[in-house]
């Protein structure tokens, strides 16, 4: 199974840590071309590059804050420029960004997390659909945008995340746009959408809440990142989904069912 993503050149927003990161072991354990990114340089860079090295001799650390416009150009570029194309796209940056009641936000905040979460990606497929398009041509099979969505745009978000919420419902929907523009240039747009998954993302969240959150999942706990990236690697394989475009994949333990 996903036999086809050898040597398949996948960049990965976001993924020094967390849902990304598993993701871009998952990806090089089927000997994947990967290139992993953050905004800022983690401690532990070479300990994770070497990890990743162990399965797949070509992988990258490309810095670049994807809030930024330029940034996304740069690092779309300086992917092309090391691996000679782009296979796949995962659109996985992103974060809640604070919390606010409506009453409490301001312009600022506004901006800070729907461009964390909506304009990044949107910039970052702008910037790639041309190296799809040509993989996609190439290839003779389709190349991909895979988002990270969230359970939050299924339900609404929790009080004070309500932009977020939105920020990932819009991320949703703008999929939906792109299938109409974008498949008959062999392009597929899928979403995968996490539930509560024992990530950075929840650090600051005192045990009582944890335990609450996990007794409202009928699996009764949080997710795993390494259980969520799985649904990366099927959204990837064009053998697994050639034919799947358009969809939202809920992995949450049964948390909703939409
Ligand atoms: P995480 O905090 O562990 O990882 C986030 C990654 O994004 C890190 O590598 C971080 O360095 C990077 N990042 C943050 N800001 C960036 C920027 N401006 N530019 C480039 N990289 C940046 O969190 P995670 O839980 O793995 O989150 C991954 C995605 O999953 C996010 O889009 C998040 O909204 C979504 N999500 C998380 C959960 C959850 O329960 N953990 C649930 C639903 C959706």
């Amino acid at each position: 199974m996903f036999t086809d993503l050898k040597n398949k050149r996948v960049l990965i927003t976001g993924s020094s840590a967390g849902m990304g990161l598993a993701a871009a072991l998952a990806f090089v354990r089927q000997g994947a071309k990967v290139g992993i990114n953050s905004h800022t340089a983690p401690p532990e860079l070479q300990q994770t590059l070497d990890k990743l090295r162990q399965y797949s001799g070509e992988v990258e650390f490309f810095q670049a804050d994807i809030t930024r416009s330029n940034d996304c150009a740069h690092l779309v570029d300086a992917f092309v420029a090391r691996f000679g194309g782009l296979d796949i796209l995962i659109n996985n940056a992103g974060g809640l960004g604070g919390r606010a009641n409506l009453e409490a936000i301001d312009d600022a905040f506004y901006d800070r997390v729907m461009d964390l979460n909506a304009r990044s990606a949107l910039m970052m497929t702008k910037f790639a659909i041309p190296h799809l398009r040509a993989s996609a041509k190439a290839r003779g099979e389709t190349s991909c945008v895979i988002s990270t969505g969230s359970i939050a745009g299924r339900e609404g978000g929790g009080v004070g995340a309500g932009i977020y919420a939105a920020s990932k419902a819009w991320l949703h929907d703008i999929h939906r746009n792109w299938v109409k523009e974008f498949t008959a240039d062999g392009i597929r747009f899928n979403i995968v959408s996490p539930g509560t998954i024992d990530t950075a993302f929840h650090d600051g969240k005192s045990d009582e809440l944890r335990a609450k959150i996990a007794a409202s999942i009928p699996m009764g706990r949080f997710g795993y990142a390494e259980e969520v990236a799985p649904a990366f690697l099927f959204f990837a394989s064009h053998a697994c989904s050639g034919y799947i475009t358009g969809q939202i994949l809920d992995v949450n333990g049964g948390q909703i069912a939409p």
